[in-house]
């Protein structure tokens, strides 16, 4: 039997295109890694590195409160976000030159397998944590206190951990905690388990509202979130970067509509009031913000627009 040349070519081209989709199927298995969750700037003569912890699954729609869930859909729908949001949990750490100061510690293990990273990061940006001098948290929720500790022990162990007097007396009080709602009293557990290694050790040194902390970086009392939740100015050569916190928690809702609270909020009210304050600040003075619960890095400017306001990330930089 013979084969005539288009046959025989035809032929040839089929067995070809048979090895390619024999080759495509055995391809390069598929990592389904991240980079490392770190991100560097220069603030004047201060480095800043955002440390990324991991993330949490939010639902808005059924956590915003002073909204209805219409109106939180069609702010989700506005900005590409499902119902379900991975919500950052950002930790930044502060080289002044003379100080080495990380504002919030990430969950650790208390928050689920999806957080937790932060001492990993800060690990691969560079720095070891027995390098921390200070550590300032913003307030004492697990996603901001967990990371105090490390495999029980506590994972900074040359610093000095600041926060606000009036979250220490809530989150650290026995008696407040057995007058909690049971589903909130994890949460003072949570606190008592990190912070008292450190409280201990005489290690724990809580201020009032606002104060200098080291050079280049100052407390601001922010209450309302949690009794005593503050957020922290870092400024070096005229640059300048408030750290929030955890002032607003839903980007795709809470900048277009401040007045829309979270149900974690100890004192709705007072946090609306903060977040407004904050975010006016920051739109009038033109410097750059950073929140706990932003998309990782969690770092930009915001821009007042209609009645609310505008998120402008950071672009991913070189530093020079
Ligand atoms: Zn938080």
């Amino acid at each position: 039997m013979t084969f005539t040349p288009w046959i025989r070519n035809g032929i040839a081209a089929l067995v070809g295109s048979l090895v390619l989709a024999t080759a495509a199927q055995a391809g390069a298995p598929q990592l389904k890694t991240q980079a490392p969750g770190f991100y560097r700037m220069m603030l004047g003569d201060i480095e800043v590195t955002a440390l990324f912890d991991g993330t949490l699954d939010l639902q808005p729609k059924q956590l915003l409160t002073n909204t209805t869930q219409k109106d939180v859909g069609k702010l989700l729908d506005k900005g590409f976000q499902k119902d379900t949001v991975q919500t950052s949990v950002n930790g930044y750490l502060i080289n002044t030159g003379s100080k080495l100061v990380l504002v919030d510690t990430g969950a650790a293990g208390l928050f689920g397998p999806t957080a937790g990273n932060l001492l990993a990061n800060l690990k691969a940006s560079g720095y070891q944590p027995e390098q921390v001098d200070e550590v300032y948290i913003t307030h004492m929720h697990p996603d901001h206190v967990g990371g105090l500790l490390a495999d029980g022990k506590p994972a900074f162990p040359n610093a000095i951990v600041r926060a606000d007097q009036h979250d220490a007396d809530f989150w650290l009080s026995q008696a407040t905690m057995e007058k909690a709602p049971k589903e909130v009293q994890g949460f003072f557990q949570g606190a008592m388990a990190s912070l008292n290694p450190y409280v201990a050790a005489g290690k724990f040194k809580p201020f009032d509202g606002e104060a200098e902390l080291v050079p280049g970086v100052r407390s601001f009392a922010a209450r309302g979130h949690t009794p005593g939740h503050s957020i922290y100015a870092v400024e070096s050569k005229g640059q300048k970067l408030v750290l929030w916190g955890d002032l607003m928690h839903v980007a795709a809702v809470q900048f277009a509509q401040p007045q829309v609270t979270i149900s974690f909020d100890s004192d709705s009210k007072s946090a609306a009031i903060q977040r407004k304050k904050a975010y006016a600040d920051a739109a009038k003075g033109g410097f750059l913000v950073a929140g706990a619960h932003l998309p990782f890095p969690g770092i930009g400017h915001i821009r007042a627009e209609g009645r609310g306001y505008i998120w402008v990330p950071v672009d991913y930089q070189q530093i020079r």
